[in-house]
């Protein structure tokens, strides 16, 4: 197994990844960062896909793969301010994830360093990156947080720190200004009494969101996504993660953040 993306990149992204051929559902590439030994990261990157294999991401396929130890000099997670990590790579690693991920991919980044775990919002057919801070012993539960973010899911509060034009305050596949648009996106699990229309989401505290407590809005308390958010992360990880698209174009027609995936 690579240890380290910085030692020999070449050979490294060779030994992560032998077979690109055939997206085996979604991918799921798992770089650690900052852990005291390798044991204690291959016990976090353990836990992680134990939690994944658990959740709506592997109902049709889970493909996580060792992307080895960011090393500084080509990645480092950069927590000047604890509110917003950022990534910050050089172009080599572009390349190496491109052969890992066959083009599209999430990236989690397994922190051992103390910052609030985050992710970029994101529509599923664009990979996008998600970086967990293990110091909070509730991290698997915000990996699955921060992992709905990839493929567009908000917030479900109806306070955020975002600023006001930031994609976080946007519409999404859970989250609403209208009742039209609730409908549009959920209204056929209402109508069968699997989601409801709940005030507070995206950082507005009018929006609607489908369900009460779900772990887009208290990722300390449940892991569960609800009706809506988890047919919409698996209508993502179908459309845009495997050949299996019967059923897309209506899936689209409800969540628009599809349509990338469709064509
Ligand atoms: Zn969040």
């Amino acid at each position: 197994m690579p240890r380290s993306l910085a030692a020999s990149p070449r050979e490294s992204a060779r030994a992560a990844c032998p077979r690109l051929a055939e997206r085996r559902g979604f991918t799921v590439l798992i770089a650690t960062d900052g852990f005291t030994s390798q044991r204690v990261a291959d016990a976090a990157e353990q836990l992680a896909i134990r939690t994944l294999l658990a959740s709506p991401f592997a109902r049709d396929g889970l493909d996580a793969r060792d992307a080895g130890e960011l090393v500084p000099g080509i990645c480092r997670v950069a927590t000047r301010n604890s509110l917003s990590p950022t990534l910050r790579c050089s172009p080599a690693l572009n390349p190496i994830l491109a052969r890992c991920g066959a083009g599209h991919f999430e990236l989690v980044v397994l922190s051992a360093r103390t910052f609030t775990s985050r992710a970029a919002i994101a529509v599923p057919s664009k990979s996008s990156a998600a970086f967990v801070s293990t110091s909070d012993d509730a991290w698997p539960r915000y990996l699955l947080h921060e992992l709905g973010h990839t493929l567009g899911l908000r917030d479900e509060r109806a306070r955020l720190e975002a600023k006001s034009r930031s994609p976080a305050r946007m519409p999404g596949p859970n989250c609403t200004a209208t009742r039209a648009e609730a409908r549009r996106r959920w209204g056929d699990l209402i109508a069968r009494g699997e989601a409801g229309l709940h005030r507070g989401c995206a950082g507005h505290a009018r929006w609607l969101r489908p369900d009460a407590r779900t772990v887009m809005g208290f990722p300390r308390e449940t892991t569960a996504f609800g009706a809506a958010s988890t047919r919409y992360l698996r209508d993502a990880i179908r459309c845009c993660f495997t050949r299996h698209r019967r059923g897309c174009g209506a899936a689209a027609k409800r969540n628009p953040e599809l349509e990338g995936c469709t064509r």
